[in-house]
């Protein structure tokens, strides 16, 4: 039996934005364009740069307003840091990678002057608020994908305030070219050179804020297959970058998909390596190493729940498995953080626990500081 507790840093949280972030941030002339819901008994009206969208939503009766409001109900942390911080605490979390829950404009703006003047707003905001509350708490930069300029100038300046990675969706709106052309070399260089981690999360891709994120089936099933497929965008952006030879180019550049889980990392890398041999007459974009390689040296990616995680690391040699909670929310782990960290790690060996639970983060933001010694350290043997 391991310590009573098991401190982790998690690769995988999330704040929830105060409704008011872009009115006080932006002069009312952007600030009114940007997305605001309206809601109503049974549904909500979506209103983004003048495009209004109707969403059914659950009735208030069914003990929830909506997701934002379910998520703070659940983990008030979720939008105040030192609550945030106290959860932390409770749960054995030490530092982490936080993601930003306002998604669905970001995809739903074809603007790209009032899509970046959105992304400043919110990176300013969570530099102040998140990044200003503790040093265990990472903020991630939002960019805007309508402007590959823009988004190279966002990198420079949230680089500049401290900010250690970026945040990008799994997929690219329609009107731009997908991750694997060379459109995105200026980007890969700038995320390269501020020395951030390019991060992925899962579930992003693009939508218009008339359809609902990650609701690709209906019908039987359907919740299951929803959250089952959503995982693969992560992996397809990997592949992209690795077999354009984007990683190849920038061998600085560190990729982290967060929430996807982490077995397919070596799954994804046979695959590539295979297409890579086997259909090695037509490969366009010959590289410098096999594409397993790039994925073992380059990519992280973190778990929370996965029962197969650990052993990508410790048995098939895929050092970048890391853990993360995805507070605050309903696939996290919050409220049995510790039950899900022993059930993970106490049949397994201290080395590989502590590469999962913070060797391989720290080696992503070097720095940090280790958490709290272990309570209880188990004894030598
Ligand atoms: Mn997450």
């Amino acid at each position: 039996m391991l310590a009573s507790k098991i401190w982790a840093n998690s690769a995988d949280s999330h704040f929830v934005e105060p409704a008011d972030l872009f009115a006080n941030a932006l002069p009312a002339s952007l600030a009114d364009r940007m997305p605001k819901s309206e809601k109503f008994d049974g549904y909500e009206i979506l209103t983004v740069d003048g495009k209004q969208f109707k969403r059914n939503m659950p009735k208030p009766n069914a003990g929830m307003v909506s997701m934002g409001e379910a998520v703070n109900a659940r983990a008030p942390g979720a939008n105040n840091p030192q609550l945030r911080l106290k959860d932390l605490d409770n749960e054995g979390i030490w530092a982490e990678l936080t993601f930003p829950s306002i998604g669905i404009w970001a995809s739903s703006i074809d603007d790209p002057v009032l899509v970046n003047a959105g992304v400043m707003a919110l990176n300013d905001w969570a530099h102040e608020y998140i990044a200003g509350a503790s040093p265990r708490l990472l903020p991630t930069a939002s960019l805007s994908m309508l402007s590959i300029e823009d988004a190279v100038s966002e990198v420079e300046r949230t680089a500049a305030l401290g900010f250690r990675a970026v945040f990008m969706p799994t997929g690219t709106p329609d009107s731009v070219k997908q991750y694997h052309y060379d459109d995105w070399e200026p980007l890969w260089a700038a995320i390269e050179a501020a020395n951030m981690v390019l991060s992925f999360h899962i579930g992003t891709e693009p939508v218009s804020a008339d359809k609902q994120t990650g609701v690709a089936f209906r019908g039987p099933g359907g919740a299951v297959l929803n959250h089952s497929v959503n995982t693969f965008g992560g992996q397809t952006c990997v592949m992209q970058m690795v077999a354009s030879g984007a990683l190849d180019r920038h061998p600085s550049l560190k990729v982290l998909v967060a929430e996807g889980g982490a077995t397919w990392g070596p799954f994804v890398g046979d695959r590539m390596n295979e297409a890579y041999r086997q259909h090695g007459a037509y490969v366009r974009r010959q590289l410098s190493k096999l594409p397993k390689q790039f994925i073992y040296e380059q990519v992280y990616a973190s778990f929370q729940h996965d029962e197969s995680a650990v052993a990508a690391m410790q048995h098939m040699g895929w050092q970048n498995v890391v853990w993360g909670s995805d507070y605050p929310h309903l696939e996290g782990t919050f409220g049995h953080t510790q039950k899900t960290l022993h059930e993970l790690f106490d049949d397994v060996p201290d080395y590989v626990r502590k590469r999962v639970t913070v060797g391989a983060f720290n080696e992503l933001f070097p720095g940090l500081g280790e958490p709290p010694a272990d309570e209880n350290p188990p004894e030598e043997t």
